[in-house]
């Protein structure tokens, strides 16, 4: 039988049986908020970078990858509500969490603003295995939350991540070896338009080595598209 209640009333019930928590300080969030109380959102370690093409995540890549613009979202710190954020996406099965810190990254495009928004958006890709176990990608969940407000599709099938070669037969031991490891490769880039603006998205940035790979592959196969990159948070080094 179908029930007249409307979903909001059941949202409500769940929500006062189960309240849901700040992810951060354990504080029980409000109807209107999600994964962070207002406090701890307001307190996020933001970056502010004032000049996109100079600044500390364009400094990570220089001299390595040409970038139209580099930019991270927060300031990854220990024991912060960013790290806590980042724990629970990739361990905790909280994928939107994903996309509640790409609507964000999503706004400091188009507030801040970069001068150029993305054609189009890709996620670094997880390795097929681990994104089995995972059950999604984070990077991808970053992904749509930035493509929700800057209205540019996600392309994930474009960059992956894995074994590309079918036929290990004729490779030497060490070759072998190299195939396996953990590799990025490029499909379907004929879909994209000549001098495409593509962001690439990640979770955190490092070292930028991933994002470099990633980078330098979709560049080796077309080199008339251009890059930017943007993840949710930037480890000082
Ligand atoms: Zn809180």
């Amino acid at each position: 039988m179908k029930s007249n209640l409307p979903a909001d009333f059941f949202d409500a019930l769940l929500h006062f049986i189960y309240p849901d928590v700040c992810v951060n300080c354990a504080r029980t969030l409000t109807a209107s908020e999600e994964f962070l109380c207002i406090y701890c959102e307001e307190d996020l370690p933001l970056t502010r970078f004032e000049k996109l093409e100079d600044n500390p995540v364009t400094h990570v890549f220089f001299g390595r990858v040409p970038l139209v613009y580099g930019d991270a979202f927060c300031y990854f710190k220990k024991q912060s509500a960013v790290q806590r954020l980042l724990h629970y996406l990739k361990y905790m099965r909280q994928p939107g969490i994903g996309r509640y810190l790409g609507l964000f990254m999503g706004l400091q495009i188009l507030t801040k603003p970069w001068p150029e928004i993305p054609d189009y958006i890709i996620p670094v890709p997880l390795h097929p295995k681990k994104r089995r176990i995972r059950g999604y990608n984070q990077a991808e969940e970053l992904a749509y939350g930035v493509s929700r407000v800057c209205d540019a599709p996600v392309l994930y099938n474009v960059v992956k991540r894995g074994t590309h070669t079918p036929s290990q037969t004729k490779l030497s031991r060490w070759d072998r070896w190299v195939n396996v490891s953990d590799t990025f490769y490029v499909e379907n880039t004929e879909y994209l338009p000549p001098c495409a603006h593509i962001l690439l998205v990640d979770d955190v940035i490092t070292t930028g080595a991933t994002l470099e790979a990633c980078a330098s592959k979709l560049l080796e196969v077309r080199n008339d598209i251009r890059i930017s990159v943007f993840s949710a948070a930037l480890a000082k080094g």
